[in-house]
């Protein structure tokens, strides 16, 4: 039977092998052994109950917590082709008609029921009738009071089991702590050996801690990294809630609220917007999360300490669950500490001593200074040794790192293809694609690294080749800062090392996505965008269709048959067969527009189109185009009625824009230097670059003048570049 969960995992979900736990939990499941499950949010539960409800013949019945976490699931298991429905009161009465006849005729693998619809007269009376071979509880803490979301109704789940004995029945949790779960063994009776628990440590999320100084301006700061991305912002009261999502509104961010304060239609469309993506950012207080299940949030902040580590760990749990990295942000004051003691205070006295131990514990992590895994994974029980690389005290350096390991490759590649003679503009230029004449002449445009960069600007290729300076793998030799690479380079070609860098904050905001990743950003923008108007078409949340993750690699591999669809993760036979064609001809059409050629899209035609004439070009441009037609400097200056410094800039931009100017001996002519003094020029400007003209000035002791030396800088930026 285990190779038929196998079979259905990889045909049918798309996923390519199980995660920790879920074969053996699986397995124990299809021999009939009641079992408890604690995993991470995000480690993959729901599949440890589905994937035997689809080999089962009966049904088997869900009890899940909330609405909107069985609508959520529904939704999902549909657009995989698995028939599931639910029963509440939020049905009209002909969908919960509807979903009635589809079970009594054995047309429905799954059933969601919140416990209380479950214990209803009505429900039990429709049940009984029913074949019932597994009993999934999801959410299973909710049955504790130890538990931070205790549901006394859930407790009753029990009476039910009693009235299906051959049913087997499993226990869902992500929580760790050891009351809730000897709660939970016991209530249901299930045998100690029955008890999976995995690691508890969520590797794809970086933690970050730090003291609130400026809070605000540290808030903005950290989601200004997130462009387009989903992330929660958890404050402890209300106020907080409502001034933060001012602020980010008043910064121009799509933010909403969500606490126990709003009416709950009011909660349920602030919460709903956020599952479909209509806004970017939901700012809460401690209510909100339980009900999402939504897959690609981004970032989590914690606005202010909270009071206990489990609350901690819960909230950062929401990021990340599709396994793309994600970041969490506490930030936290002495002073969070006193709203906390005066809430513990309010509360009856035999449990404020375990709550103020538990806030000593929050704060004690809150202040490590090792490895921050290594508290918070002990908290659980479960030892960790430290150096997780994922967290503030591992990486001081990488709070705000990310992995550049691709457009650096790119980079080194293209400096290596080009010979090892140019410098970081040139470099840009055929990366992004120029059509700079200099680019022509060198034949650059044949390269194949020539317009494999296009997806990030220029200033964001500064700000890489500086890193790549920075940290070695090149260096820039004078005297005309041509690139070459180090020994060190190679290990990043061979992809064995990769490369971190800080984030890109600078104007213009090109790239859309959190990580200058290996897959195209515009056409993850694209398949995006398609993915919302469709959810949006289907009334769905957009990782109902494809979640983040298949689009990243959609967007890496360029899929172009439906067969080559097999191949991506999340994509099962259902997928495949429903939404393939669509996101195959959205990546055609960008291959089209784009002109990328599928075999080997990093490849661009060679000849482009010639540029529009509506494209006014640049001052500098036209100077540059006119001398070079055999107009004299000078004049120049004299029919555009400017300083002559003023049309040698320009042709200095010329240059360094990576355009060629053409062979002319007029600037040493008018400079009127004589042989001698253009050699110690040459070194003056060996020495100190162009940039400036101050330090050579200086250099020479003051005895060639600006004018002058404004001349003989272009001679010297054409001469190296005939190099
Ligand atoms: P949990 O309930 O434990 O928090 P979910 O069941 O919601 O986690 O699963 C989290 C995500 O992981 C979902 O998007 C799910 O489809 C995905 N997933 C589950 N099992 C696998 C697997 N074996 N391989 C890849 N992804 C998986
Ligand atoms: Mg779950």
């Amino acid at each position: 039977m285990i190779d038929q969960a196998k079979t259905i995992l990889q045909e049918t979900f798309g996923y390519p092998s199980f995660k920790p736990f879920q074969e053996e939990i699986i397995e124990g499941i299809l021999n009939r052994q009641d079992t408890v499950v604690v995993l991470p949010t995000g480690g993959g539960k729901s599949l440890c109950y589905i994937i035997p409800a689809i080999l089962f013949e009966g049904l088997t019945i869900v009890v899940s917590p909330l609405i909107s976490l069985m609508e959520d699931q529904i939704g999902q298991l549909t657009q995989t082709g698995i028939p599931a429905v639910c029963l509440n009161s939020m049905l009209s009465p002909e969908a919960y008609g509807q979903n009635i006849r589809l079970l009594r005729e054995n047309r429905v693998k799954l059933l969601y029921l919140a416990p209380e619809t479950l214990m209803m007269p009505r429900t039990l009376e429709l049940l009984e009738q029913l074949p019932i071979d597994l009993l999934a509880v999801d959410e299973a803490h909710c049955v504790s009071e130890w538990g931070h979301d205790f549901r006394p109704e859930y407790r009753k789940v029990q009476e039910f089991r009693t009235k299906i004995p051959h049913a087997v029945v499993m226990a869902l949790t992500a929580t760790a702590t050891p009351q809730v779960r000897t709660d939970i063994l016991t209530l249901f009776k299930i045998p100690v050996g029955n008890f999976f628990m995995g690691s508890f440590n969520r590797d794809n999320l970086f933690l970050d801690v730090r003291i609130k100084n400026n809070p605000q301006a540290q808030l903005i700061n950290f989601i200004k990294k997130f462009p387009k991305e989903s992330g929660i912002i958890y404050c402890t009261t209300r106020k907080s809630v409502e001034n933060i999502t001012d602020l980010l509104r008043a910064n121009g961010f799509k933010a909403s609220s969500y606490h126990a304060g709003l009416e709950d239609n009011q909660r349920r469309e602030n919460q709903l917007a956020f599952i479909r993506d209509d806004i970017r950012i939901m700012v809460a207080t401690i209510a909100f999360g339980m009900g999402i299940d939504k897959p690609d949030v981004r970032f989590i902040v914690q606005y202010d300490l909270p009071k206990n580590i489990e609350t901690y760990y819960q909230q950062i749990g929401r990021a990340g669950r599709d396994g793309l990295r994600s970041d969490c942000l506490l930030l936290y004051a002495q002073s969070d500490t006193q709203t906390i003691t005066r809430f513990i205070s309010q509360k009856e006295e035999n449990i404020q001593a375990v709550e103020h131990e538990k806030l000593a514990d929050m704060l004690a992590f809150a202040r490590a200074r090792n490895c921050l895994r290594t508290p918070l994974l002990g908290y659980f029980g479960e030892s960790f040794p430290g150096d997780c690389q994922l967290c503030k005290n591992c990486r001081p350096d990488q709070q705000d790192l990310t992995d550049i390991t691709i457009p650096a490759q790119k980079f080194l590649a293209c400096v290596k293809r080009t010979g090892e003679i140019f410098g970081t503009g040139h470099i840009i230029d055929v990366l992004r694609g120029s059509r700079a004449k200099k680019i022509f002449q060198f034949d650059h445009d044949q390269l194949s690294t020539y317009g494999i960069g296009k997806d990030l600007a220029a200033m964001e290729w500064k700000h890489i080749s500086e890193q790549l300076l920075a940290q070695e793998l090149m260096k820039a030799t004078a005297p005309h800062g041509s690139l070459k690479l180090t020994p060190r380079a190679w290990a990043v070609f061979k992809g064995e090392k990769k490369v971190m860098a800080p984030r890109f904050h600078g104007e213009p905001i090109v790239t859309s996505n959190f990580t200058m990743a290996s897959w195209d950003n515009a056409l993850f923008d694209r398949l995006r965008q398609k993915r919302k108007q469709m959810a949006d078409h289907m009334g769905l949340p957009p990782y109902a269709i494809l979640t983040d993750k298949t689009l990243t690699e959609l967007a890496q591999v360029f899929p172009s048959s439906i067969q080559s669809l097999e191949q991506i993760h999340g994509i099962g036979a259902y997928k495949k067969e429903t939404f393939g064609q669509t996101f195959l001809d959205e990546i055609q059409a960008y291959c089209t527009e784009n002109q990328i050629d599928r075999r080997d899209r990093f490849k661009t035609p060679q000849k482009k189109k010639s540029r529009s004439v509506s494209d006014k070009p640049p001052r500098f441009k036209y100077f540059g185009d006119l001398f070079n037609t055999g107009i004299s400097a000078r004049e120049l200056a004299d029919t555009n009625k400017i300083k002559l410094a003023t049309v040698l800039t320009h042709l200095g931009v010329y240059i360094r824009e990576g355009f060629v100017l053409r062979e002319t001996r007029e600037f040493i002519q008018l400079s009127g230097a004589d042989p001698k003094t253009w050699e110690q020029v040459k070194l003056a400007f060996d020495e100190h670059g162009t940039l400036a003209l101050k330090p050579v000035f200086l250099h020479l002791d003051q005895e060639i003048s600006y004018d002058r030396l404004h001349l003989l800088r272009l001679n010297y930026l054409m001469e190296s570049i005939k190099q």
